[in-house]
């Protein structure tokens, strides 16, 4: 690891101003950013140390909650609201990593975590547009099962792996920004980047910038929902697929759908497509199997990846089944 200023505050603005200056990087639980720095991957000249900052905990205010970005993943998981309005986002959280990682790691950090593309990872690999732009892409005709079919493109295929973002993309969610230049709010259907021309931009957080807080609004009490996750082994891995869904069925007819997808995206997917399709259609399995076609209408795969088409469609058929099971 290289040397580096290690700076640590309790105030929001000191915490901006130190930020400011181009070398700058944030710290929060470091599960992510230590790791990459240990590895060489990122190489930070200041690292500003956020978790004094007066951003944690969480704040129900009937119609949506205020979540600091400094509440740990496992604190956001016990809240008694996330429990009884917002299970899928309970569930995707229990089933990311592990509950020593989830003591540690913290909202905003997990929705800022970097794509766990092994190439991206290993600077020993030249090739890899997102760590060196312009350098090529590793994955693209190397072995690649850990990678996106969706909103990737030649010039980089790598996933981003937040099961917590898949399902606050459902959910409409809202990230809270702050910089020394001001304040915004930015939907986070818009605040990811898909891999394009430019994989090195993966969100329009600008440097320095900080998420303060993220808005998640609650479901209706009508909707049940659920996070599905398809993985190598039970516990403590990535997600090949999965999926963030919740349903409103009224007489057997689907009058509200939210979907969300996992470890198929170069951000975290938002199944529109397949939403439209399900809406004011029977609830019934041929609607599932209507909508999970048009979600991965448009993937790109390469032979590594070219399963995750049909173990997509079936997983989001499935978790549809489950959740309108829940409805009755
Ligand atoms: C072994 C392992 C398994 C894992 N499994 C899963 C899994 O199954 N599912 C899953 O979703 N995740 C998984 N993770 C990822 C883990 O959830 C993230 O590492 C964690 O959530 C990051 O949070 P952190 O607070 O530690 O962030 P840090 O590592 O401190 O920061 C991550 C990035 O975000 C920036 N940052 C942090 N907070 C802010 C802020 N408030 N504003 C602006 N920038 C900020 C940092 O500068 C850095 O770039 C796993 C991680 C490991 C190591
Ligand atoms: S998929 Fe993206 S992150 Fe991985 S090697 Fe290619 S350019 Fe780099």
């Amino acid at each position: 690891m290289r040397a580096f200023e290690y700076v640590r505050t309790s105030e929001v603005g000191d915490a901006l101003a130190a930020s400011e200056r181009a070398g700058a990087a944030y710290l929060a639980g470091g599960t992510t950013q230590v790791d990459l720095m240990k590895d060489g991957v990122l190489a930070p000249d200041r690292l500003v140390d956020i978790t004094r900052l007066p951003l944690r905990g969480v704040l129900g205010t009937g119609h949506s909650l205020h979540v600091g970005a400094l509440t740990t993943m496992e604190e956001l998981a016990a809240d008694p609201l996330v429990t009884h309005r917002l299970p899928v986002v309970r569930e995707a959280l229990l089933l990311g990593a592990s509950v020593q990682l989830r003591n540690m790691a913290t909202i905003g950090g997990n929705l800022l975590q970097r794509t766990r593309c092994r190439y991206f990872r290993d600077p020993a690999v030249a090739a890899c547009n997102k760590r060196a732009p312009g350098s090529g892409c590793a994955a693209v005709a190397g072995p690649a099962r850990m990678h996106a079919i969706l909103g990737v493109s030649e010039r980089c295929i790598a996933l981003h792996a937040s099961d917590l973002a898949v399902a606050l993309v459902a959910l409409d969610a809202v990230v809270h920004l702050e910089s020394a230049r001001g304040t915004r709010t930015v939907p986070l259907t818009e605040f990811y980047l898909e891999a394009g021309t430019t994989p090195s931009s993966e969100t329009v957080l600008a440097h320095g910038e900080l998420i303060t807080e993220v808005e998640i609004p609650l479901l209706p009490e009508t909707m049940r929902s659920g996070y599905l996750k398809v993985r190598d082994r039970v516990s403590y891995e990535f997600a090949l697929v999965s999926v963030a869904a919740a349903l409103e069925i009224e007489d057997g007819v689907v009058s509200k759908a939210r979907i969300g997808l996992g470890g198929v995206g170069s951000k975290p997917w938002r199944a529109l497509a397949a939403e439209e399709v399900l809406r004011g259609a029977p609830a019934t399995e041929a609607s599932y199997r209507e909508a999970a076609d048009a979600a991965v209408t448009g993937a790109w795969t390469v032979p590594g990846t070219a399963f995750k088409v049909e173990l997509a469609e079936r997983a989001l058929v499935r978790q549809l089944q489950t959740v309108s099971e829940m409805s009755r």
